[in-house]
């Protein structure tokens, strides 16, 4: 048996034979030419052969998967189109005189190895589109368009150096159990695709193609990222016992969906979902969200080369909130910097991003294009209950100033005689110390808090959350954190407003009875997570939960909170 580690993106058990994909490129062969002419002829056939396939994947991602990984094809569309691959490919079957095959491979990885050679990260990552598109055209030129995804016909874990996006769509969810590759990383198109179809994956798995063969048992934990190959008996009971463990919780949880999420004693708790894609919303509502709590727009800027226009969000931001049918639709403003980046917004790079220019100080930075995004918002507000969602909010005058500048959108958008909604509510992530301290200021000004518990417990234990060397103190059990959440509570039902939670911690069942107790009003989480809060909140008293909500306060370390909690339930 090995273990290897890698990065869990997409959670799940996956229990299966290995189908090891060693090469994403088609292979061809080398042959000297003497009709240069033919070979042009041929690169103009398959060209236009592939972009009829992409046209028909953008077709199909849009219906089956989203909006983003439909633009994932219309890049390649792009990539097919461009003038100086062509004219390279052109080049070399003339100069070479080589077949086609061998000249747009030759193209392609002079583009893809200049993109690669580049520091950033994202501009690295489009080497695999072209190489995705070369593979296409490969493929077309030698007949061996056939050898797709589409051909499994028994369950696998696919096991790959990479996975191209043309590849994925092909996946069948139903004989793919779970995806492994050595290349990528959270932000890669097969972590975002693997997520966004709900199949267990695992990124940045070093060294498992030289250790894992065809049809060799794996075990995965997309969630943590752990890899068995070959395990022992022992192991794969456990991980079979997992796996049945989790079917029937799921099955159980089912139930749940047509339940009301009120407590023993009769008290409504709302549950909302977290979305980063239109792809998410039919399982949120599947999964009787009561409305969306958090929308993170970044994902709608990080999957593409350019700024999604006023139209394209414009066309999301309604869709959601039609799909919503009138339930509220919380929608957080950019929030890049930190973890997250955009490489075509030229960004200097910063020593402390987490302490640097990110959320509502970038939207500042890049007005802009924040602009472009409240332009949108506002129109599409006529369309249920949108609200706005301010991110990263640090100080009074934050808010102030970007009420003032959606103020100035909303003035543009009345002198044109477009439409808005004129009581849309304004919010704010509560995830700094200065503005969970400041609480009471802070709901003077908004309609409703929301806490990014994610940022709220890096910033308050001064532990930066994708450090593992201090992930010994990033812990949501922490008594410093919950006194701030029992604050930020308190003073904002003391001010009239309504108080959420988006964070991580919202879904964390250990955690769901306290903040109970402590009030809070709507709890905001990934889809997997909202049958089961719906079954805890079922389970339990809000009048038994105040008094726990005491005692945990008395506690002075996160393990005592945690022991504690796990007790009580
Ligand atoms: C948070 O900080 O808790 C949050 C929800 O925002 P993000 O994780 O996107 O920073
Ligand atoms: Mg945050």
């Amino acid at each position: 048996m090995e273990h290897v580690l890698g990065t869990g993106v997409s959670k799940g058990i996956a229990i299966g034979s290995a189908l090891v994909k060693n090469e994403s490129s088609s292979e061809f062969q080398k042959k000297n030419i003497t009709d240069t002419e033919h070979e042009w002829d041929r690169f103009i056939k398959a060209k236009e052969e592939g972009r009829q396939q992409l046209e028909i994947l953008v077709q199909q991602s849009r219906e089956k998967i989203g909006e983003d990984e439909a633009q994932i094809f219309e890049a390649h569309i792009l990539i097919l189109e461009d003038e100086e691959l062509a004219n390279l490919v052109k080049t070399q079957i003339h100069n070479q005189k080589k077949n086609t095959e061998w000249a747009v491979h030759e193209a392609a990885e002079h583009f893809a190895v200049i993109l690669e050679g580049l520091e950033d990260a994202y501009l690295k990552e489009r080497a695999h589109d072209i190489r995705d598109v070369s593979a296409r055209l490969i493929r077309l030129l030698s007949g061996t368009d056939k050898h797709e995804m589409s051909m499994m016909d028994k369950p696998y874990i696919i096991v790959a150096r990479d996975l191209l996006p043309g590849e994925m769509v092909h996946i069948d969810k139903n004989i793919v159990m779970g995806i492994i590759t050595e290349a990528g990383a959270k932000t890669s198109h097969t972590a975002i695709l693997a997520k966004a179809m709900g199949i267990p994956a695992i990124v940045g798995a070093e060294g498992i193609l030289d250790k894992v063969k065809d049809h060799e048992t794996i075990i995965f934990d997309g969630e943590f990222g752990s890899i068995y190959i070959s395990p022992e008996a022992d192991v794969l009971d456990q991980y079979k016992q997992k796996l049945e463990a989790l079917r029937v919780q799921k099955k159980e949880l089912e139930d749940f969906k047509d339940k009301l999420s009120i407590t023993k004693d009769g008290i409504a708790v709302e549950l909302f979902g977290n979305m980063a894609s239109i792809a998410e919303l039919p399982g949120l509502i599947e999964n009787s969200a009561q409305g969306i709590g958090l929308f993170r727009t970044e994902f709608l800027y990080t999957t593409k080369d350019t700024a999604p226009t006023e139209e394209e969000q414009f066309e999301i931001y309604k869709y959601t909130a039609e799909k919503m049918h009138g339930k509220s639709v919380i929608i957080r403003t950019l929030d890049i910097g930190g973890d997250k980046e955009i490489p075509y917004l030229g960004l200097d790079k910063e020593e402390n991003p987490f302490l640097g220019c990110r959320g509502i100080r970038l939207c500042f930075d890049k007005v802009d294009i924040w602009k472009v995004q409240l332009r949108a918002l506002l129109r599409a507000s006529i369309y249920g209950d949108i609200r706005i969602m301010l991110p990263m909010i640090t100080v009074v005058e934050e808010i102030r100033k970007a009420k003032e500048i959606i103020n100035e959108v909303k003035a543009e958008l009345k002198s044109n005689g477009i439409l808005y909604n004129e009581n849309l509510k304004i919010g704010i992530m509560i995830e700094t110390p200065a503005a969970a301290i400041m609480a009471d200021s802070m709901a003077r000004e908004v309609d409703f808090f929301s806490i990014g518990t994610n940022d709220l417990i890096q910033y308050t234990l001064a532990c930066d959350r994708m450090n593992p060397k201090v992930s010994y103190l990033y812990s949501q059990f922490n008594p410093s954190v919950l006194r701030l959440i029992k604050h930020i509570i308190d003073t904002g039902h003391e001010y009239g407003i309504k108080v959420g939670m988006c964070g991580e911690a919202a879904g964390d069942t250990r955690l769901i009875p306290l903040f109970v107790g402590m009030g809070l009003d709507e709890f905001s989480m990934n889809t997997s997570g909202l049958l089961e809060a719906k079954k805890v909140v079922t389970q339990i008293s809000k009048y038994e939960m105040k008094e726990a909500v005491s005692s945990v306060l008395k506690l002075k370390t996160a393990q005592e909170v945690e022991t504690y909690l796990r007790t009580m339930l």
